[in-house]
């Protein structure tokens, strides 16, 4: 896993130290002395991890960790404070600043290389879902984002999954206050409630008489409902190992008991913003993807994703010798539905005519509305005699049933124009094209009618 990691400390020595242990382990290294500096690295850098002293001059760890966290730009990039206290004090302040961990110096090598790396892990996530909501922009991703659903104010959803009714009832109690917890002591029960329910966290005690709480985590991992649910490990001291093959499975976090009610809350609240942060993100991609290529009157795929993808499925044909066929369908005299029936009764034509015009294509065809009361029907593998009777179909379909505007019903009738790849010359613009032809004859030739267009 190759990645970047800004790393921050007012000692040069100790910048050094960090340094060539990560790059001992291929990941490339930024290094910066200050705190201004940090920053503007970050804004500047694409950093995957930021590994961030505490106790600087200026601008301490926590003000920089802050200034990181609150601006949009900065904010999805891991920070984890590399502190020289081991108070518990400083990790909450780091916690409540933004900072996603923390190491304590002298830092231990394992400890140091597993976290990071799944910091980094769950960076790239972060990133991957950034990259497809820019890409597919629609409307901006920023501004998605800023439309913050109450949801993501409401009080964490957590399941404790602990065997000991007493330390279950100690932490359950810590939680009170921020969070509605839900305790299994089951392992086994423990786990389908959590497939079944929608929480924000999962907490898993390592304190299992006959069962491996890595095989739960590893289990929680492997199925769609929890695989982005956080989950922290409740563990006991001297189980650093055991914590270790955790991250490596994929756990979040992880506290050791005693448990500090302060450390546990800040990390329930790191663990639960970062994870309604990414499902935002997720929801605005699915969201901005489909208003990308979806026509919002007619739910069915608009012009710009035919534009897109009539290329793919035409290059397809060629190169597998299969025929490919095309219909274009357009109301007739439309114009004089919407002035009898007003623009919405208008509307109500079209979405009934697209639903029409689905339930008759197979469900390979891409049916797509190409603009105003125009339709266009791809159909792979399908040669031009089994599309012109397709096209019938759907033309007897529109004009044989009448359409219902409220109490009225009203007859609709359509013109298609069909083609059908012929050559190898032949491109996706020519296909359009014919079938175009092929409808404004339909059109002159009475309405209400089919041509088709071989080639
Ligand atoms: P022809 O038989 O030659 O196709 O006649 P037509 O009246 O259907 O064709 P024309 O292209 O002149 O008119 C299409 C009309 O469709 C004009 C436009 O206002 C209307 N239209 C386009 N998009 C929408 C829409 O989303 N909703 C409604 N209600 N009407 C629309
Ligand atoms: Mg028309
Ligand atoms: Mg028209």
């Amino acid at each position: 896993m190759t990645a970047r990691i800004l790393v921050v400390d007012d000692i040069p020595a100790n910048v050094k130290l960090l340094e060539v242990r990560l790059l001992a382990e291929y990941f490339e290294v930024l290094t910066a002395t200050n705190g201004m500096d940090a920053i503007e690295t970050c804004e500047n850098g694409k950093i995957d991890v930021v590994l961030l002293d505490v106790m600087m001059p200026d601008m301490d760890g926590f003000e920089v960790c802050r200034r990181l966290k609150s601006d949009p730009a900065t904010s999805h990039i891991p920070v984890v404070m590399v502190t020289a206290l081991d108070h518990v004090s400083d990790r909450v302040r780091g916690l409540e600043a933004g900072a996603d961990d923390f190491l304590t110096k002298p830092v231990n090598d394992l400890q140091l290389m597993t976290r990071v790396r799944s910091l980094v892990r769950l960076k790239m996530l972060t990133d991957e879902l950034r990259l497809r909501a820019s890409t597919t922009r629609n409307i901006g991703i920023e501004e998605l984002l800023a439309r913050r659903e109450p949801a993501a104010e409401a009080r964490p959803q957590v399941l404790l999954i602990d065997e000991s009714a007493e330390s279950a009832g100690q932490a359950a109690g810590m939680l009170a206050e921020i969070a509605d917890v839900q305790v299994a002591s089951d392992p086994h029960v423990g786990f389908f409630r959590a497939a079944e329910g929608s929480f924000d966290c999962i907490i898993v005690s390592t304190g299992f008489a006959e069962f491996d709480p890595l095989r739960l985590c590893s289990q929680l991992r492997s199925i769609d409902r929890t695989r982005f649910v956080p989950i922290i490990l409740l563990a006991e001291m001297g189980e650093d190992e055991r914590v270790v093959r955790g991250l490596e499975l994929g756990i979040n976090d992880y506290l050791t008991r005693p448990v500090d009610r302060q450390e546990l809350t800040a990390r329930l609240r790191t663990q639960v913003r970062r994870k309604r942060y990414n499902d935002h993100l997720r929801s605005s991609v699915t969201q901005t993807i489909e208003m990308a290529v979806i026509d919002p009157l007619t739910g069915l795929h608009n012009r710009r994703y035919l534009d897109s993808h009539l290329q793919t499925l035409f290059d397809r044909a060629v190169a597998r010798r299969r025929p490919l066929s095309l219909l274009i369908t357009d109301i007739d005299r439309f114009k004089s539905i919407n002035d009898t029936y007003g623009h919405d009764g208008g509307d109500k034509i079209l979405h009934e005519f697209a639903q029409r015009l689905r339930k008759n294509v197979r469900g390979i065809d891409l049916a797509c509305r190409f603009g105003g009361e125009e339709f266009v029907v791809v159909m792979p593998d399908t040669e031009a005699g089994i599309a012109e009777k397709v096209a019938e179909r759907v033309r007897a379909e529109i004009a044989d049933k009448p359409f219902r505007i409220g109490e009225q019903t009203i007859t609709v009738t359509a013109s298609v124009g069909v083609s059908a790849l012929k050559r190898e010359t032949d491109s996706p613009h020519d296909l359009l094209k014919r079938a175009d032809l092929g409808l404004y004859e339909a059109k002159s030739g009475g309405r209400n009618r089919v041509v088709a267009k071989a080639a």
